[in-house]
């Protein structure tokens, strides 16, 4: 029988029974702990910052895969948590309808370009910093994250997989010559000055709202598409690459099109070094990266995951599971961070 052991208070759980391996969300009924029948630690959030801490220095070399749940917290909307754009309707650009319309062309940078200014601004919370912490202590291997908001970096995260690309970035997709977003906004924004002024006057009016960070009805996206729904898009100018006149294209992996084979490679091979895999605010349904948590599961490594809601690795009924856990991220990592690294 596998255990795993908390260190601080010397509590041994078997966590082949699969009633003493999940915790939720702190303060729920469904919460479980005590697990071992002693008198209770402080709060649940407590016993998870003991646990997590406890897989943490017990690992050798752990790696994290982030969704969009870690960043929610900086501001940016996910797609499929309770409030997220899914559930509200929005559809997603694919990658062929972006190549081939150039209306449709017209119409994702105009609402790119009013949404970039609140993605560009936002900054990384307590889980991108306490990752950044674990990896500069030497605790964290490296972070594969499906976001492409950059906040891993801005932490101070120096081993990032962009899986899904990034969003301060366009490429041509002739000449595969990359621009900083910022000069491309500039470019973007010197050729539609009219259009920006009216959006400008709709955001002081309250008819977009694209301050996400308590907003339930964000116009914004995580990707930083602001849903405009205007009729016409016909007006906005889009200038070609500068070099070849190619189509340029945000530097993210659309849907419909494929994560880079180089990524996946090296991603691979991080999962393959790793002894110890932590899932953070992912449901896991994009199967570019699920396809990480299956073959770190046959590895045999271990596994934690922490996320609001269950995930496709729950539902799948991974048994290298040893910890889920509901809590905020950014709170739980924090604490975790402090015990593993030490508090400064
Ligand atoms: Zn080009």
């Amino acid at each position: 029988m596998k255990s795993f052991t908390c260190a601080r208070n010397a509590l041994t759980i078997a966590i082949s029974n699969p009633q003493l391996r999940y915790f939720s969300a702190a303060g729920t009924q469904s919460y479980r702990g005590p697990l071992d029948g002693s008198a209770p630690l402080a709060s649940p959030m407590q016993n998870e910052i003991e646990w997590l801490t406890t897989f943490f220095q017990q690992s050798k070399n752990v790696l994290v895969l982030t969704g969009a749940g870690i960043s929610t917290s900086s501001g940016i909307p996910d797609y499929r948590g309770p409030n997220g754009s899914y559930k509200r309707g929005h559809k997603p650009m694919t990658h062929s309808e972006f190549m081939t319309s150039e209306s449709s062309r017209k119409r994702f940078w105009a609402r790119s370009m009013v949404g970039w200014q609140n993605v560009s601004d936002a900054t990384p919370n307590n889980a991108h910093f306490a990752l950044a912490k674990l990896e500069a202590a030497g605790r964290c291997a490296g972070v594969i994250t499906q976001n492409v908001d950059r906040l891993h970096f801005k932490a101070g995260s120096t081993n990032v997989i962009d899986l899904h690309g990034r969003v301060d970035q366009v490429r041509c997709q002739c000449c595969k010559k990359p621009m900083p977003r910022n000069e491309w906004q500039y470019a973007m924004t010197s050729a539609n000055a009219s259009f920006m002024e009216n959006m400008k006057q709709m955001q002081k009016e309250k008819k977009l709202q694209l301050d996400s960070a308590a907003a339930k009805n964000t116009n914004l996206r995580a990707d930083g598409d602001a849903e405009l729904n205007l009729e016409d898009y016909s007006m906005i100018n889009v200038p070609s690459c500068g070099s070849c006149g190619g189509i340029l294209k945000l530097d993210v992996v659309m849907f419909g099109d494929n994560v880079p084979a180089d990524l996946v490679g090296r991603a691979y091979e991080h999962v393959d070094r790793c002894d110890s895999l932590l899932v953070v605010g992912t449901s896991l349904e994009v199967f570019s990266a699920y396809r990480f948590v299956r073959r770190a599961h046959q590895n045999s490594a271990k596994i934690a995951i922490v996320n609001y809601g269950e995930t496709r690795a729950e539902r799948d009924k991974l048994a290298s599971i040893v910890f889920k856990s509901d809590a905020n991220c950014a709170e739980l990592l924090h604490e975790v961070a402090n015990q593993v690294v030490g508090y400064k």
